[in-house]
């Protein structure tokens, strides 16, 4: 039962691995003289997703927030592992699931290489592994003093479509279709990051919120920073609810939006364009690194802007 539905759902030709499902152990042949990039994530119904959504999404977002750590570091993706708990073997939500799963896994050239199959109250873990040339990978503790602060596409709109989900925003419906897809089909910035090695002086994907995020790097590289309010890139659509508190704070301190929130040198702006370019994913400059610690938020006016929270806390009463 159980290796019938690991044959029929989670087995793919790997091209790229020496061995994949189906023994004790894969075996893959790195890369001579590239590092691995390892990370792993896991998503629990009830807190990262919920039971009535669609499989297909969860494939794909599953395997998304894992693609964009490996995004955040520079890494080029490689192998990844799938370690899943499920209530019931139900084939049409395996099937949907791995759909949404290779689609991702397929558009990044990632190959699934083994896991581990359990009942379970539905679990998802998944570890993937990139490369990485020896001294490119891009931590979080490079930010220099002078640096510019930028973040790639948009911020807040997944934030933004949870509030709405569970009513603490109000939204026109038309309003409410253009940020949903953000929550539940998040797009890794794979080529933005390896496109960034070289360029980028410390990088960090947005997952709990672009101020606790940059706060890692902030933290990390011992340096402080100040952001311009009016300058963080939002949909259109964002910009109109502006006006309500949980707006604004869906993009200072939202989570899931999974793009690149990254640092460089002011000799690199046309470095970091161009990179954007060769990705095709906009970037937007949106402060400053100061020696100084504390992160700062500016308003349009010049003044610091308060803000309450900075972003998702998951052991947070
Ligand atoms: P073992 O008992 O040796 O741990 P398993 O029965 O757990 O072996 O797994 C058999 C094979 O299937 C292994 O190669 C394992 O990596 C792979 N596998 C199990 N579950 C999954 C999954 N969800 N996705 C991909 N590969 C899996
Ligand atoms: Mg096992």
């Amino acid at each position: 039962m159980e290796f019938d539905l690991i044959a029929k759902h989670f087995t793919r030709a790997t091209p790229g691995a020496v061995l994949g499902v189906g023994d004790d152990c894969a075996l893959l042949a790195p890369t001579p003289d590239m590092q691995l990039a390892v990370s792993s994530d896991m998503l629990l119904e009830g807190h990262h997703f919920s039971p009535q959504d669609s499989p297909a999404g969860i494939g794909h977002k599953s395997l998304a927030v894992n693609l964009s750590d490996l995004a955040a570091m520079g890494a080029t993706p490689r192998w990844a592992t799938l370690s899943i708990a499920l209530p019931t073997a139900n084939d049409a939500w395996l099937t949907a699931f791995a759909r949404g799963f290779f689609r991702m896994a397929d558009l990044h050239g990632i190959e699934l290489v083994g896991g581990d199959t359990t009942r379970g109250a539905l679990t998802i873990s998944i570890t993937v592994m990139g490369e990485v040339p020896p001294g490119q990978a891009l931590r979080r503790d490079g930010a220099q003093a002078g640096d510019d602060v930028w973040v790639s596409g948009v911020i807040g709109s997944a934030a933004l479509a949870l509030a709405y989900r569970q009513g603490r925003l109000f939204m026109e419906q038309v309003d409410a279709a253009k940020v949903l897809p953000a929550l539940y089909l998040p797009t890794p910035r794979v080529t933005l990051g390896i496109a960034l090695r070289g360029i980028a002086s410390s990088a960090i994907d947005i997952s709990d919120g672009l101020l606790a995020d940059l706060g890692h790097i902030l933290q990390r590289s011992h340096v402080g920073a100040t952001l311009e309010f009016a300058a963080l890139p939002t949909l259109p659509v964002v910009q109109t609810y502006l006006e309500h508190a949980v707006a604004r704070d869906c993009v200072l301190a939202g989570g899931d939006d999974y793009e690149l929130c990254f640092t460089a040198p002011v000799a690199k702006r046309d470095a970091v364009r161009a990179a954007a370019e060769v990705a095709g994913v906009a970037v937007t400059r949106i402060g400053q690194i100061h020696a100084a610690p504390g992160l700062t938020v500016r308003d349009a006016d010049g003044q610091p802007l308060p803000f309450e929270r900075t972003g998702y806390d998951h052991f947070a009463a």
